[in-house]
């Protein structure tokens, strides 16, 4: 395994003051799968305090020095240490009481939560597998380490990072730990929405996320119960086709999950169980607003006509208008085959047309008018009466294609519109 030059730095310097250090978790996993790991993380058998005195001659950050993670910031990058660590008893499904530390790199492997995650590699004493993590990603399988019904009950956010893991991975979840997953999915009501939420996204983004919804369904529904509508329209195995179709980006992802979650198939009511779940997720605003509209405009039926998609822009926006497209073609490929030929192709035209009104510079918002209020009061309007409405009369008519966007066949509207008002 091949590490960076500032991780080969900090296990060098450990092994020489007679400390063990080993990269472990997320990176040996990766790195073995022969993916560039996002980040790595140290270990080392040395005290906190230690670590402390082992870099003293570099900049030094106490992290977490309670729970042994120290940061050494070497060549402008910072990197994690923490020592060999027992976890004490879990009274609240989420955190350990205590942690204690220790001496041995099994104690620390064995708290961790999956196999494939429980792997450790030193350059001097080569891979560390005590749970047989390389079988399980040769197999591709999500295993817990230990008995699952007790780690997940140690901590329950566990479920969802086996979801998530299987559905970003792509690997199946071993047969216990599945069981244990349905089993004990209630745990997840004491593990906070932020933490869900994230986990959630990462789910949805995953290449297997629709097998991943449609096997576990009941463990959404634990922290998303409105999504029981789903289930019971016969809309389960719609939704998590939709969500395969769509590309994988956090708004269409979501929009594309919560689109059957109300009455009807998206329209405002979906839209309005989406705000109302994306509130309780503690979801950031513009995500929230961004889905809503989605699942909003997604009950109309796309129509490739020119005034449909300048009404349809000037409501949300060219992103918005797109995704919507993206979304729409998803959910069309998902309909029993033959069904929706004829609106998919629909659909298509529509992006086509999306990009023909974008590239031709047309008017789909109000400052794309070829005329404005100060134009208006020039051509002899009196400031404030009647000028605002007769913008808005001719942004209309431009949308619809009644008119011209041209300033001279605007004026000329407005002076007639003028006349007609005041008389
Ligand atoms: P990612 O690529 O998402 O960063 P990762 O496996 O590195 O994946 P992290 O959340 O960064 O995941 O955690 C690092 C390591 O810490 C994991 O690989 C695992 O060994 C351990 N770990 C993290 N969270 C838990 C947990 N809740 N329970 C047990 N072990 C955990
Ligand atoms: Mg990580």
């Amino acid at each position: 395994m091949k590490l960076p030059d500032e991780i080969q730095t900090i296990i060098s310097r450990l092994n020489e003051r007679g400390f063990g250090g080993y990269v472990v978790g997320g990176c040996v996993r990766d790195a073995l799968r022969g993916i560039e790991p996002n980040d790595y993380d140290v270990a080392t058998d040395a005290a906190p305090g230690e670590v402390l005195e082992v870099f003293s001659d570099k900049k030094t950050i106490e992290t977490g020095i309670k729970h042994g993670t120290v940061t050494v910031v070497i060549n402008g990058k910072n990197i994690e240490i923490t020592t060999f660590r027992i976890d004490g008893e879990y009274r609240d499904n989420r955190h350990p009481d205590e942690v204690r530390f220790t001496k041995y790199l099994a104690d620390d492997l064995s708290r961790r939560d999956f196999t494939v995650n429980s792997m450790a590699y030193s350059p001097k004493t080569g891979l560390a597998d005590f749970f047989d993590g390389r079988q399980d990603l040769e197999n591709k399988i999500i295993r817990c380490v230990g008995d699952p019904d007790k780690r997940f009950n140690e901590d329950g956010l566990r479920i969802l990072r086996a979801l998530r893991f299987s559905s970003v991975l792509g690997f199946g979840i071993e047969e216990k730990t599945a069981a244990s997953i349905h089993k004990n999915r209630l745990l997840l009501k004491n593990i906070s929405a932020e933490r869900i939420y994230s986990e959630l996204i990462k789910l949805l983004c995953g290449i297997g996320a629709g097998g991943v919804i449609a096997d576990y369904f009941d463990v959404m529904c634990v922290f998303a119960p409105e999504l029981g509508k789903v289930a019971i329209k016969g809309m389960l195995c719609h939704t998590a086709k939709t969500v395969d179709n769509v590309p994988p980006e956090r708004n269409l992802r979501l929009a594309a999950f919560f689109h059957c979650a109300g009455e009807g198939h998206g329209g405002v009511e979906c839209a309005s169980v989406c705000n109302v779940l994306m509130r309780r997720l503690k979801a950031d605003n513009a995500a929230r607003k961004c889905v809503q509209t989605l699942v909003a405009h997604f009950g109309e039926k796309i129509n490739a006509d020119e005034a449909y998609m300048r009404r349809l822009i000037s409501k949300t926006s060219v992103g918005a208008a797109e995704a919507l497209i993206k979304l729409k073609c998803s959910c069309l490929l998902a309909m029993p085959d033959g069904v929706a030929d004829t609106d998919i192709k629909e659909a298509k035209k529509a992006g086509e047309l999306i990009k023909k009104l974008v590239a031709d510079g047309e008017c789909v918002s109000l400052k794309d008018l070829a005329i404005n209020g100060d134009d208006l009061i020039s051509a002899g309007f009196e400031e404030g009466t009647k000028v605002g409405a007769v913008i808005k009369r001719l942004y209309e008519a431009v949308l619809d294609g009644r008119l011209q966007n041209d300033r001279n066949t605007l004026l000329d509207e407005a002076l007639r519109l003028h006349d007609s008002l005041m008389s």
